[in-house]
């Protein structure tokens, strides 16, 4: 058993001044394989003190320097990126395949998109011609509170370490406590690379400890948060005592809409994407909206691609999905599926219990709906299990109106050879994102939602940005330095 007990704070490792212990589940053998501590308020506390003493410090560096040191970030990240896919397959259930060419990969890939996108960001820029002593400067938000979640861990922490550095914040990372090992390698990473003490801490916990803990300080000016909606609105209201700026990534729902003149490949491809990380993805592509000429053909082929998706441990090489994360998410899931079940959608493939050849680990069963209406709980309810929603519909106006009447407003997903329709319906779509004919986005665009999905980017320029604040000034001297 790894004895993962100690924080990072001010530059040491540091025993707990008030821990709990906990232990982290591998869930395709549901044993133990590590043990951390949830901190206390005391923790909390002396985390957030070494971020404050460490703030004037490096919030006036010259920016060069902050790059120069995620530069360092990046090589380091790189020589330890076989531990960090080991670490984030056993400790969340990626495949170990996925867990290195997607899971680990995204932090590799977002530093160094980050690296790219901080020659735009200008910390120092005049108004306009008519207020020549007028500048526009950036600076640091601050102390700032790292909250995430355990579906993309790396994800999720670099696209919030990594800019909050480049910005000049200093920051206390608050991993999940499900899935918290891979986010203490990142700590090391961060060590070895150079991070000046006091700038980045690490202190692990559970929500109600020091995740409102951190929420509800007083020295913390940002909290910057991935996970669950309900986590995220009570966050904003234990932040709005202290009018913290709040960001928030969340949870999703997408439509993807298949028209009939979609290419043949687009029902597949949809169903694997929402299948993908066994389902645990905020943008997953969870209601697949297909129109009525090619429905019964479209149900056919998303069952196809349920029974084709092979389940196995995420310990073994192949491009199968691993468990769930938790006894809970299994819970959780399960009883979706029955609902589902309760309120008449068909049940095409899938279904309860675990798959064949299971009777240990977080199993589930690729499952397809077919016949749902958008009003079903299986369709208004974030699963985050491998289930699909398909929902038929008969016109451009009816499909738009389905996409856009959830909570959510994530990423949706469009699928149709008429350019001209797909423009319109990236605009009249209600989500942060658009995706089309299976093209991902580029490198550095931004991430985020709309509506209960959020608010603020990360990604590219404007997750840098997000962690700074605009300073109007006057009276500036141009010719001094
Ligand atoms: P969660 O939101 O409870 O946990 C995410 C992070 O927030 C963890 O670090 C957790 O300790 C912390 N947290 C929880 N409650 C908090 C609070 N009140 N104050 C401060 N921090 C808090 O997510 P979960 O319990 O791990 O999963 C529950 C559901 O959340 C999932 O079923 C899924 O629908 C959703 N989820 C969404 C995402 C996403 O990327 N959008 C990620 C994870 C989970």
């Amino acid at each position: 058993m790894l004895d993962k007990r100690q924080f990072y704070i001010d530059g040491t490792w540091t025993d707990p001044l008030a821990g709990q212990d906990l232990e982290v589940i591998d869930p395709s053998t549901e044993d133990a394989f590590a043990v951390i501590s949830l901190g206390a308020e005391a923790d909390t506390d002396l985390a957030v003190a070494a971020a404050s003493a460490a703030l004037p410090g490096w919030m006036y560096t010259d920016p060069a320097d902050r790059l120069a040191l995620v530069t360092r970030i990046l090589e380091c990240y790189g020589a330890r990126a076989e531990d960090m896919a080991k670490a984030i397959s056993q400790e969340m259930g990626a495949p170990i395949d996925l867990a290195t060419s997607s899971q680990a990969a995204a932090g590799y890939s977002h530093i160094k998109n980050f690296i790219k996108a901080f020659e735009h960001v200008r910390f120092i820029e005049p108004l306009g011609d008519h207020a020549p002593d007028d500048r526009i400067l950036r600076e640091a938000v601050g102390v700032c509170a790292l909250i995430t979640p355990w579906n993309w861990p790396m994800n999720q922490v670099t696209l919030k370490v990594i800019p909050a550095l480049l910005a000049g914040c200093t920051m206390v990372l608050k991993p999940s406590e499900i899935a918290p090992v891979s986010s203490m390698i990142f700590a090391e990473i961060l060590h070895e690379a150079g991070t000046p003490p006091g700038v980045f801490n690490l202190v692990n916990g559970d929500g109600a400890g020091v995740g409102t803990q951190l929420s509800r300080h007083p020295e913390v000016d940002m909290v910057s948060f991935t996970g669950s909606t309900r986590a995220g609105i009570a966050i904003s209201k234990n932040a709005a005592e202290s009018l913290k700026r709040v960001h928030l990534e969340l949870g999703g729902k997408g439509a993807n809409i298949i028209f009939a003149d979609a290419d043949d490949k687009a029902v597949r491809r949809g169903a694997m994407h929402c299948f993908q990380n066994t389902g645990q993805s905020c943008n997953a592509p969870t209601r697949m909206l297909v129109q009525r000429e090619i429905y019964d053909q479209s149900v056919d082929a998303a069952v196809a691609a349920a029974e084709a998706t092979q389940v196995g441990l995420a310990s073994e090489k192949g491009r199968h999905i691993g468990p769930l994360v938790s006894a809970a998410q299994f819970e959780k899931v399960q009883g979706l599926i029955e609902t589902g079940i309760n309120e008449g959608a068909r049940l095409a493939a899938g279904g309860l219990g675990r798959p064949e050849g299971f009777n240990r680990g977080y199993f589930v069963r690729p499952t397809v709906f077919a016949d749902v209406h958008n009003d079903m709980t299986i369709a208004r309810e974030e699963i985050f299990g491998p289930v699909l929603s398909i929902i038929p519909f008969e016109t451009e106006d009816e499909a738009i109106r389905i996409a856009n009447d959830t909570p959510y407003g994530l990423t949706n997903y469009v699928q149709s050879q008429d350019g001209a329709r797909r423009n319109r319906l990236a605009r009249k779509l209600r989500s942060g994102m658009v995706e089309m004919n299976g093209k991902s986005r580029g490198a550095g665009s931004p991430f985020g939602g709309m509506k209960q999905s959020g608010n603020g980017r990360e990604g590219g320029v404007w997750g840098i940005e997000d962690f700074l604040e605009v300073k109007s000034v006057s009276g500036w001297d141009g010719s001094a330095a």
